[in-house]
């Protein structure tokens, strides 16, 4: 696959002068910007394993553990390349509730860099849970994912990479790469499930089913 076709209209990225024009750790990218909208470009080989992409990859994780993110995706600090990266640190998983944990497969993902990702879903079963994003700070929603997922693509240095990941893990992959073809788990939402973060520890007590009957589909609104 090129870089052409697919993005057609999308200027190409210049990294070394990006990387020269950064005086700090740049910010998150927030919805309504244009490059959370836009196919993201495959990102060029040759820059595969080079030192400035070593070093972009460093400032998205720094970025992503700084938020703090269990994912970021290069359009989300503007750069349109097809690139993720995602780690679900032990101290976070280990600090939540085993019955939580369980129920949505939240189990350590080790940092991962992925360049060019590709996922095709393992099976038709589907995961619906709260998510949100670093890009639309302050509210999650309910969003189905495909249970297990099958990831591939290419590692920082152009290695290939394919990994089959299920539960939290698989949820995130998902939803970085949607970042990748311009979509925002906005678009994917149950929309009446849409919660501010202050509302989110009372849903999280409940169950999703008790959340879509309180949100989605209250029985006051049933004729
Ligand atoms: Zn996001």
């Amino acid at each position: 696959m090129t870089s052409q076709s697919p993005s057609a209209g999308v200027p190409a990225f210049d990294l070394v002068s990006w990387l020269q024009g950064l005086a700090d750790f740049p910010p998150v990218v927030q919805a309504g910007a244009a490059v959370l909208r836009a196919r993201a470009r495959e990102v060029p080989a040759e820059v595969l394993g080079t030192e400035p992409f070593l070093k972009l990859i460093e400032i998205m994780v720094e970025v992503m553990r700084r938020a703090p993110g269990v994912g970021l995706a290069a359009p989300q600090i503007g750069i349109p390349w097809r690139l993720f990266v995602a780690e679900d640190q032990e101290e976070r998983v280990a600090a939540m509730a085993e019955e939580t944990r369980e129920e949505r497969g939240r189990v350590v993902l080790p940092l991962m860099a992925v360049v060019n990702p590709v996922l095709t879903p393992v099976s038709d079963e589907e995961a619906v849970f709260f998510e949100g994003c670093l890009s639309v700070r302050g509210y999650a929603a309910l969003v189905a994912r495909h249970a297990a997922v099958k990831l591939g693509g290419l590692d920082a240095y152009g290695r290939p990479l394919e990994v089959e990941l299920e539960g939290w893990p698989a949820r995130i992959v998902q939803h970085e790469t949607d970042h990748l073809n311009g979509t925002l788990y906005v678009d994917r939402m149950l929309t009446r499930s849409l919660a501010s973060e202050g509302e989110l520890p009372r849903l999280g007590r409940l169950s999703v089913d008790e959340v879509i009957q309180e949100l989605v589909s209250p029985p006051s609104l049933e004729p």
